[in-house]
């Protein structure tokens, strides 16, 4: 592929309700680059008067504005580089832009609607069905997902994410080979055979993207995110593979520090937050740069990742997304100034090639064998690698009498016999080294030793397999310890899960059978609740805070949450459609079904006809049997237009599956998101409550959350019974029936009531909700009493 300049693309996001746009214009002409000029308005000049009107016009491959939708970004940006990936190029897109700008809606897509699936799950899907048409190769595909957070990597497939905090996690390393290639260490590369794991891979990576971030770690506007497919395909019987990988890159915000605003006469540059951002500019800056021969691609871990992106091998492309409302204007003109410099950059994708080396060893061993057969049709003698005792002893005779011979014409000739003339060199060698030694006796001696260590070898392999057999078996019995201690936590997950409402529908998804197509006997069938859960880690976020266990209040409060919550009404929605895309699934089913068995009638019906015509032609042989059969014929032109809607539907059902997969998957991120969301509230609450014990006893002065009190108001008695059972911490005479603290620190923040006894649990976490809900309690009371005053 000739060199070419990375292709620069921009997107503007629409403006939110209460966002005033800013003053540009976009000048889009076919075949031409585009451009969009920036007007930047007086009434943002930066404290004096300027009456300068400054305009900013920056050009661009193309340019989608507010209203562009995802499948146009995928048709125009993604879809070539996905094709030169498929004929085994590497290619980038990424996208760059100030946090809120719209890069995760582009690469990933939004959370509620099938519709805004992002560049990933349509590349995916691109993918997957290109390599289904083609037949003629064999591919393999793998996928992996690199997070880059404050210069360290960690892999968001990493099967130990779901018990670990990203910290924790086994860096993802970078090391480089001989030849300059980088290779990451640590980072899984996961088999997808279809569309559908691979969509569950990229989820599986966006909710431990999500788990992993905290309050105190806003990683997901921090850190860099790539989602990377490696493709390889073969010609079947051929040794020569290609393989290539697609990076899909998710940068970090480009948001910058030190603003100087835009009323100067020239925007001033301001600093990156991110640090990597700014190498990865330096870097742009001196591939831009002609005649510079370094280019400072080791200074950070994202840029050393996508080297090859970046003026190398590999067709990229680059989305600046552009969040034009008014106050991001001066955020708007430097992302599309960082646009500029990358259009400069000139990348050359080269096909990636390469023999595989066990395809490599299986030819060269035939090449062997073609040889020998060769050799021994020439010598008329077999041949096999070693030589045999007679022909050993044989050689050392000849040798001896070539020693012995004063003659100095006399030869050794051994015969054109690689291995002979070698065992000659060798046998002289060692005569040479131990002159008193006789041969005869060096013979004998080697075939003795070499007896040695046969048997010697022979016992240690006993042993080792001994040893091999005890360690099976050790493995074993700890996976399978493994596996009960597995299934006990997913059973309580499954608990904590099950008061959820929005679960339910999870929870009766169906699985399609699509594999049913080819065999004939067998039905469409919607097999029931194919749990998602089991490809999806689901993280039990309060229990982990809570060391395990979550307190009944907080499960109620939790509920009261997930109402009120404002994702409830995209869950609701998604519940909707996923109900009646089911609906649908199941009537097209039905139909599919039906259909099958009506061409299977018909094709009996021929069949019928053929053994009829048969049996007539033997009884009584006429020529009109043997001609066109007009029935026969109306029945085949039945079964034709049958299979055309047959084909039809079948490709709906498809499409619907799809669908319905990609909606539960939403479902899923949408209710990770709101217990998420929960988590920190309810942190954040249980905090205030034990630093500001004053704030909930006085009945005034309080600001409880309004959930919260809703929460409270939704409790039963029998959930208050709950809390206040008692506890194994409590003294067992019932005389002394106070608090025990097991946290010394809670001890001495929290007044204790003098109304009510609380027991505790011991577990600092449940305690403190514990307090909490009582003293919220006491103040409804305290409200309730002062009302009714
Ligand atoms: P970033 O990843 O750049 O921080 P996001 O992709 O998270 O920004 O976008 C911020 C918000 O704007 C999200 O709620 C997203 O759904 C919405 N959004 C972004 N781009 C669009 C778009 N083109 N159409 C509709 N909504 C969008
Ligand atoms: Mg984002």
């Amino acid at each position: 592929m000739a060199k070419e300049t990375i292709r620069v693309y921009a997107r503007v996001k629409p403006l939110g309700r209460r966002q005033q746009a800013g003053n540009y214009s976009v000048d889009d002409e076919e075949d031409l680059l585009s451009s969009l000029e920036i007007m930047v308005p007086r009434d943002l000049a930066d404290g004096f008067v300027n009456n300068k009107r400054e305009t900013y016009k920056f050009k661009f491959q193309k340019i989608f504005d507010q209203e562009a939708k995802q499948d146009v970004i995928f048709d125009s940006i993604a879809k070539p580089v996905a094709e030169c990936v498929l004929a085994g190029y590497n290619g980038t897109i990424f996208a760059y832009g100030q946090t809120g700008s719209g890069k995760t809606f582009t690469i990933t897509g939004g959370a509620e609607r099938y519709s805004d699936r992002g560049i990933i799950p349509r590349t995916l899907s691109y993918i997957f069905d290109q390599l289904q048409k083609d037949s003629s190769k064999v591919y393999t595909t793998h996928v992996s997902y690199l997070e880059i957070y404050n210069e360290c990597g960690y892999d968001l497939l990493d099967p130990r994410h779901e018990a670990s905090r990203l910290e924790d996690l086994p860096k993802v390393t970078i090391m480089e080979d001989s030849d300059q290639n980088i290779h990451l260490k640590n980072l899984s590369l996961q088999q997808a055979t279809n569309e559908e794991e691979a969509l569950n891979l990229l989820f599986l990576g966006d909710t431990n993207r999500m788990i992993a971030e905290t309050p105190m770690n806003q990683a997901s506007s921090r850190s860099h995110c790539i989602f990377t497919v490696h493709v390889s395909s073969k010609e079947p019987g051929s040794a020569t593979i290609r393989r290539s990988k697609l990076h899909l890159v998710d940068l970090a915000g480009s948001e910058r520090v030190a603003k100087t605003g835009v009323g100067g006469h020239l925007l001033t540059e301001a600093k990156y937050i991110n640090l990597s951002l700014h190498y990865l500019e330096q870097v742009i800056i001196a591939l831009a740069e002609k005649n510079r021969s370094h280019i400072p691609y080791r200074n950070s871990m994202m840029t050393s990742v996508l080297r090859d992106s970046l003026g190398g091998n590999c067709m990229t492309a680059m989305i600046a997304t552009l969040s034009i409302d008014k106050r991001n204007i001066d955020e708007s003109i430097s992302t599309c100034r960082f646009a500029q410099r990358v259009a400069l950059i000139k990348n050359e994708a080269v096909l990636n090639e390469e023999i595989d080396p066990r395809l490599m060893i299986v030819q060269l061993k035939k090449e062997i064998q073609d040889l020998k057969d060769e050799l021994e049709l020439v010598t008329g003698k077999q041949r096999t690698s070693e030589l045999s005792q007679e022909e050993l002893l044989q050689l050392d005779e000849l040798i001896e009498t070539f020693l012995k011979d004063n003659d100095s014409d006399s030869t050794l000739d051994v015969g054109a016999d690689m291995r002979k003339i070698k065992y000659c060199f060798i046998h002289m060698k060692q005569l040479m080294n131990h002159p008193k030694t006789s041969d005869k006796k060096l013979l004998s001696q080697n075939i003795s030793e070499e007896e040695d260590t046969n048997k010697e070898s022979g016992e240690e392999m006993e042993k080792l397999k001994d040893l091999l057999q005890q360690r099976d078996n050790e493995i074993n019995i700890l996976v399978n310890m493994l596996k009960k201690e597995k299934k006990k936590a997913q059973d309580a997950l499954f608990q904590l899960n099950a008061s959820s409402a929005c679960s339910t529908v999870l929870e009766q998804s169906l699985s399609i059978n699509l594999e049913d197509r080819q065999s004939p006997s067998s039905c469409f069938s919607l097999k029931g609740a194919k749990d998602f859960s089991s490809s999806v880690h689901r993280l039990p976020f309060l229990s982990r805070q809570t060391g395990g266990k979550m307190s009944l209040g907080c499960q109620e409060a939790f509920e009261v949450f997930k109402r009120d919550h404002a994702d409830s009404i995209t869950i609701e929605d998604n519940k909707q459609l996923l109900k009646q895309r089911f609906a649908e699934v199941k009537t097209l089913g039905e139909k599919l079904n039906e259909v099958r068995s009506k061409i299977n009638c018909l094709k009996g019906e021929i069949t019928q006809r053929h053994i009829q015509r048969a049996a007539l032609a033997v009884s009584s042989p006429s020529e009109e049997l043997n001609m066109f059969d007009p029935v026969e014929e109306k029945l085949r032109m039945q079964i034709e237009e049958l299979k055309k809607s047959y084909e039809t539907m079948f490709n709906r059902f498809k499409g619907l599956k799809v669908e319905i997969e990609h909606l539960q998957l939403l479902m899923e991120k949408v209710k990770m998101k709101m217990q998420k969301d929960f988590e920190v509230w309810w942190s954040e609450e249980a905090k205030s409550l034990q630093e500001k014990p004053e704030m909930v006893t006085s009945a005034n002065t309080v600001t409880v959350y309004p959930q919260f009190i809703k929460s409270l108001q939704h409790l039963s008695t029998n959930s208050f019974s709950e809390i206040t059972r008692v506890s194994p911490n409590e003294d067992p005479t019932g005389k002394n029936n106070s608090i025990t603290f097991s946290n010394p620190t809670l001890k001495a923040r929290t007044p204790q009531s003098s109304s009510t006894s609380i027991p505790l649990t011991g577990d600092s976490q449940a305690d403190a909700d514990i307090l909490a809900f009582m003293k919220a309690r006491q103040r409804i009371l305290q409200r309730k009493g002062l009302e009714n005053k």
